[in-house]
């Protein structure tokens, strides 16, 4: 067990030699040059955006929160190939297991999903990782981008199993305009901010930075995404498509700690930088979130155009408008809806996968492990 309350061993004070000051011109990316003799990073010197300490010491570590999540992500790991997928292999199939209106809503879910975990995952890599100038959220960022690829994994899988067409599953971003819509929303806010030249340190910067990190972790992940496992995890409650309703499960877990962590990163980023958190700033965010709401309840529309037993336009539209307000409250920010019902109070059983009394019984958890490999 690491211990953190460690203490720094005294060095006499006659063998300090007096350090080189850091240097104002120092890297954010880690791959600068290695700054000789330059001054041990102290708690202190340490900050999540435009950050001057060396970003590849981990320690001393300063964000507990971060670290916290990167062991929680780590504890969640699953492989979407431990999943059966037999039960729904054999219902999709069957010509009168699905109605037509289930099958349209299953295949839009999982054609907006199978792009949207690329599209996070290249936001994660691209966008944020170089401009978030901390060790322990990188390292949070690292397990989040390998997540993403076992999620993309996930859609890969679920498509060889049922046997779909996997090129109208991976166009529909580009081709369904309720999907394109919202993906086009949200690449708007990472596209500067992947241009090479990007740079925070202004106002300017700083603030596309957020905007960033709003869209793609509150809006994308915290919003989009929840529509999304509702929509699946309620047919899976009717025992409909229950090993992708299994997958959808360990998913969320996962998304709930991408959430939260981009949550803490723009909370902690606010505190440290209150001049970007200006009233005009707040009400563009609130502006965002009322959009991207909007946005979701027209692919609602789109998605589920008649409803079916438990599920509809209206339902989905109302939970996109609780969650809404809850990220609201999340961020310290007024609600963008009126104050309304959750609908869909089984979502956050789902949350909690302890409650799955079967979970442990259906997962394959003996990982491969160092004293097994063979290297022949
Ligand atoms: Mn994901
Ligand atoms: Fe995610």
């Amino acid at each position: 067990m690491l211990d953190w309350n460690e203490t720094v061993e005294e060095i006499p004070s006659e063998l300090v030699l007096t350090p080189p000051p850091v240097r104002e011109d120092s890297d954010s990316t880690g791959l600068g040059e290695i700054a000789r003799g330059a001054a041990r990073v102290r708690v202190d010197d340490k900050a999540m955006i435009n950050c001057r300490a060396d970003v590849n010491q981990l320690l001393p570590l300063k964000y507990r929160w971060a670290w916290e999540k990167y062991l929680s992500g780590c504890s969640n790991h699953w492989m979407p190939t431990e999943i059966s997928m037999q039960a729904d292999i054999a219902l999709w199939k069957s010509s009168n297991g699905l109605t037509e209106d289930e099958r349209r809503s299953i295949k839009r879910n999982l054609g907006f999903f199978a792009a949207s975990e690329s599209l996070v995952a290249n936001n994660i890599v691209l966008a944020i990782y170089r401009h978030l100038t901390n060790p322990e959220c990188r390292q949070y960022l690292l397990r989040q981008a390998f997540e993403e690829a076992v999620h993309t994994h996930t859609f890969q899988y679920i498509v060889e199993s049922l046997g779909l067409d996997e090129g109208e599953l991976f166009n529909m971003y580009r081709e369904v305009p309720s999907i394109t819509d919202k993906a086009a929303w949200a690449l708007r806010y990472t596209q500067h901010l992947s241009d090479p030249s990007f740079a925070t340190g202004t106002l300017k910067a700083d603030q596309a930075f957020l905007r960033d990190l709003v869209a793609f972790y509150v809006v994308f992940e915290g919003m989009w995404f929840y529509t999304g496992f509702a929509q699946i995890l309620s047919l899976g409650r009717r025992n409909k498509m229950v090993g992708i309703a299994e997958q959808y499960q360990y998913i969320l877990r996962d998304e709930s700690i991408h959430l939260n962590f981009g949550i803490d990163v723009i909370n902690q980023i606010k505190f440290e930088n209150p001049h970007l958190w200006s009233e005009e700033f707040q009400h563009e965010v609130q502006d965002m979130l009322r959009s991207a709401a909007e946005l979701e309840a027209a692919y609602g529309r789109d998605t589920m155009p008649n409803g079916f037993l438990g599920l509809s336009a209206g339902l989905c539209e109302q939970y996109m408008h609780f969650i809404a307000n809850r990220r609201c409250a999340q961020l310290g920010l007024e609600p963008v809806f009126p104050s309304t019902d959750n609908p869909f109070p089984w979502m956050s059983e789902a949350m909690d996968l302890k409650k799955e009394k079967n979970f442990f019984e259906t997962r394959v958890i003996e990982y491969q492990n160092g004293g097994s490999l063979t290297w022949d």
